[in-house]
């Protein structure tokens, strides 16, 4: 009998991973080092709301040869649901697609400015809006905010910041700049890029997949740390049925987060990674 091990990192791709450029633990270089020490041949850095990691990564990735997907993560808003989109290869400097990035990025600091306004009238005026762009960056968010608050002794940790200020409807809950679905697919096509469906065991509601598919996303990560195996299956075989490239990674935060997720414990085929650059014009454009 033939023995089919369970594919290893090797010649294997992590296609979902987060820097210091948003709210990663690792600067690019390093969260690119960690994926090729797995033995991975291919990680892409998908911040949310930016490419900002994407310079440091490709350099390191040349350097320690390791391929580097450009990608970011964009945050869509449907019905009072939150859906993540995946968006790779897609060209930087096309207009649309950079302003509606300097849009999701300056509303995010915009949205912690006033953040930190509301706290400063709940009577704490220790937490710095200075401090917490400092660890914040370019796409500064609530775990930031909270970081800040447990620093400040105001909370004991960043999930009791989030239970008494931060989530929706508590009291420094500030809404953030809304991008509907449709925008955000229209704009990454637009630049020639690919849009996938993030993690959409998470959205816990099947009708904006469809809605998703509907929309024009051309892939679906199926493959995430937080699905179960049934989950994978899944929206493997409905990624199939639907024509989508089926992709998957690990959504590492890097080390020292909330929880430690190293690179390449959940990974797809290179293949997978051909399929994105077939998808994608700016990339068939660009290679010819
Ligand atoms: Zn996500
Ligand atoms: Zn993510």
């Amino acid at each position: 009998m033939v023995h089919i091990p369970m594919p290893g990192p090797q010649g294997r791709a992590d296609l979902h991973n987060h820097t210091t450029a948003s709210d990663g633990t690792n600067p690019p270089a390093a969260q690119v080092r960690w994926a090729r020490e797995q033995g991975l041949a291919a990680v892409a850095i998908t911040d949310h709301d930016t490419i900002a990691g994407w310079d440091e990564a490709l350099e390191a990735g040349r350097e320690l040869g390791i391929e580097i997907v450009p990608g970011c993560e964009l945050s869509t808003e449907v019905g009072k649901t939150e859906v993540h989109l995946l968006a790779y290869y897609f060209d930087r400097t096309e207009p649309e697609m950079a302003a509606l990035l300097k849009r999701m990025r300056g509303g995010r600091r915009a949205r912690a400015a006033e953040a930190v306004e509301k706290l400063h009238k709940l009577g704490h005026t220790q937490v710095s809006l200075e401090r917490v762009l400092e660890i914040g960056g370019e796409s500064v968010g609530r775990p930031h905010l909270a970081q800040v608050l447990v620093e400040c002794g105001i909370c004991r940790a960043k999930d009791d910041a989030f239970d008494r200020f931060l989530s929706i409807g508590k009291p420094a809950y500030v809404p953030r700049p809304k991008l509907t679905p449709e925008e955000a697919i229209e704009a990454v096509r637009r630049a020639g890029g690919v849009p996938v469906i993030a993690h959409p065991g998470l959205i816990r509601d099947d009708k904006w997949v469809r809605h998703f598919i509907e929309a024009g996303v051309m892939g679906i990560e199926a493959y995430h740390t937080d699905h179960s195996d049934n989950q994978r299956q899944f929206y493997a075989r409905w990624g199939l049925d639907a024509g989508l490239v089926v992709t998957g990674g690990t959504d590492s935060h890097g080390p020292r987060g909330m929880r430690t997720v190293v690179p390449g414990s959940v990974n797809v085929a290179m293949d997978v990674v051909a399929q994105l650059k077939q998808a994608s014009t700016f990339w068939q454009r660009t290679q010819a």
